[in-house]
């Protein structure tokens, strides 16, 4: 008996930085929980890179950035024998996608996405001068998991909302055209919104982010782990934060509920030291970096194979990608249009004796 396919399942990141521990526990574990059930594309977002990043000078970084991402998502166990990676700008039929799906979405919509307002602001991008680009980041997005028709979407909170915006384009366009695309499913994580460390500008209580200058790469050396991890504070001044303090949010990720419990009560009473407190939480940060680090190195020596999978991967998008811009043309009469234009241009030439 043929296998039944499997589910289909796209996420990706943003080619801004390298990946740090926001990306282990709200993404990347649940993408290697699910790589052996889906078939999975992984996307590098260079386009979505743009919508914060248009100059020449910051897409300059990007080809680092690029390599950086997918080293990372080897590093922490994803296998390319199972998972398509691929470079978003590599897959031009997804611009065309998303030009259709624009149609089907209002602006007031895009207008009310929260996350747009704060990555707009992280760019020091007025909100009366945001770009269409970064307005329609949802749609593109969309488009990036219509296209591979995925119904998995594993992301943080801070993505809940698009993955709701994809899933709208999807239902309003098969309503208008006829069924063709499966309805998009977020995939929240335990740990969604991970708070990051202290050496940013913005303090230890906004969510871990690349661009932020708050997070612990996943390859950062224990030294620096550990620094960064001693920004934790535990009050706000003459009040103890308690389980407001992002601290015990970090905390919990990687020790565990019970053990940031009791770390909480200790503190609490005294019986242990902020510092030692920084450093129980930095031995389990340790314990599951050291074997990322170790991977990750011995992958960074591999000249050319991080380039190989991505290409290949692109390749295999591209396929994809293809058959739904098709099929997609088709149910909107797209394809027949064109098609009636050749077709008349045939039998006039045809009927003038003279080869087309
Ligand atoms: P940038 O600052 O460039 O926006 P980022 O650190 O927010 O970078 P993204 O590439 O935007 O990372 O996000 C990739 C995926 O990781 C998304 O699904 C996002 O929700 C998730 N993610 C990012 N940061 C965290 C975090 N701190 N905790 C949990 N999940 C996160
Ligand atoms: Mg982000």
């Amino acid at each position: 008996m043929a296998q039944a396919p499997k589910p289909r399942l796209l996420t990706g990141d943003r080619p801004t930085g390298p990946l740090h521990l926001g990306h282990l526990v709200g993404s990347l574990d649940n993408r290697v929980a699910l790589q052996d059930d889906h078939e999975c594309f992984i996307i590098v977002a260079d386009l979505h890179t743009l919508t914060t990043r248009p100059r020449k000078h910051e897409f300059g970084e990007v080809p680092s950035f690029v390599r950086e991402v997918v080293l990372d998502q080897l590093a922490v166990g994803l296998d390319p024998a199972k998972v398509t990676f691929y470079l978003q700008s590599g897959v031009p039929a997804v611009y065309d996608l998303a030009i259709l799906l624009q149609m089907l979405v209002p602006k007031t919509r895009l207008e009310q996405v929260k996350s747009l307002r704060s990555m707009a602001r992280a760019a020091a991008m007025p909100d009366d001068a945001m770009t269409m680009g970064l307005l329609a980041y949802p749609v593109l997005q969309a488009a990036d998991i219509l296209m591979a028709r995925a119904t998995v979407v594993p992301v943080g909170l801070d993505n809940e909302e698009h993955i709701m915006i994809a899933r709208e384009c999807a239902s309003v366009f098969n309503e208008l055209y006829g069924d063709l695309f499966p309805l998009p499913e977020a995939k929240i994580s335990q740990f969604p919104a991970l708070p990051g460390v202290g050496t940013g500008p913005v303090g230890s209580g906004a969510k871990m982010s690349k661009s932020l200058g708050n997070a612990v790469n996943l390859g950062d050396p224990p030294t620096r782990v550990r620094d960064k991890i001693a920004t934790f504070t535990y009050d706000d001044g003459d009040r103890r934060l308690g389980d407001q303090a992002p601290l015990l949010a970090f905390a919990r990720a990687f020790l565990g509920d019970e053990p940031t419990a009791a770390l909480r009560v200790e503190l609490d009473g005294g019986a242990i030291t902020l510092a030692a407190a920084h450093a129980r939480v930095t031995e389990a940060v340790e314990a599951r970096l050291a074997p990322i680090r170790e991977r990750r190195a011995a992958l960074a020596g591999e000249a050319g194979l991080v380039e190989e999978i991505l290409v290949d991967g692109t390749i295999r998008a591209r396929e994809v990608a293809n058959v739904t811009l098709q099929r997609t043309r088709e149910a909107m009469g797209l394809e027949s249009l064109w098609g009636g234009l050749v077709a008349a241009t045939e039998a006039r030439a045809k009927a003038r004796r003279k080869p087309y």
